[in-house]
């Protein structure tokens, strides 16, 4: 499977005619964070495959579009923040979101705001286990703590991501958050099972549910 994963800024190349032969064999687009409602609708229409997306810090809740209509979502794509979706026999996972560094920031979260969306998370993931079914990937916008994360406040990964990645053990982790240009940092580390990714600000992965390998 071909998975497209897409963060924090509009590709021009992607947002163009170009991305139909580019990426006609595309299975699957995961969008992880601070893109706005219309390049995600753009990138769907064009490619006409499922999109999964969670929220970056920098999404505003309401979005207008050059029609002038207020979007509340991506029309014609998947919401997975705060969820756990089964898309083409993928089981991913979506938490959103940075950590929280203005008290009134939207998708900001306190390291016990994120503890408690990953508990709704876990029956539906424990469930998964029990079936033999992996998790195959963690969709997010901040790393975890002390991987690919930056050392200021608004770049700080989540503490909690971690016993996340112990307890769920997916297979991968994507995120973006991380400007790979600004702060030099590497862009893949396995951690225990889970190869984490800054996908910044795009990735193609081949991706095999059947076994976990990727390339
Ligand atoms: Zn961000």
């Amino acid at each position: 499977m071909k998975l497209l994963a897409l963060s924090d800024e509009v590709v021009p190349f992607i947002y163009s005619g170009q991305i139909k032969e580019r990426y006609a064999d595309v299975d699957i687009v995961i969008g992880c964070g601070d893109l706005p409602y219309y390049y995600l609708e753009f990138v769907v229409s064009m490619l006409d495959v499922p999109l999964v997306y969670v929220h970056g810090n920098h999404d505003h809740r309401r979005q207008r579009m050059s029609n002038d209509r207020i979007a509340t979502h991506a029309e014609g794509c998947i919401d997975i923040d705060g969820r756990v979706e089964t898309v083409k026999g993928i089981n991913f996972a979506g938490l959103g979101g940075s950590i929280r560094y203005r008290p009134d920031g939207t998708h900001q979260y306190t390291e016990g705001q994120m503890r408690r969306r990953m508990l709704r998370q876990a029956p539906m993931l424990l469930g998964q286990r029990l079936r033999a079914k992996p998790l195959d990937i963690l969709a997010t916008h901040s790393p975890p703590f002390g991987i690919h994360d930056g050392n200021d406040r608004a770049h700080t990964g989540f503490k909690s991501f971690l016993n996340y990645l112990d307890i769920f053990q997916p297979r991968l982790m994507l995120h973006g958050h991380i400007h790979l240009y600004r702060e030099k940092a590497q862009p893949i580390t396995q951690y225990k099972q889970t190869t984490i990714i800054n996908i910044f600000p795009y990735r193609l992965i081949s991706y095999d549910p059947h076994t976990g390998q990727f390339a």
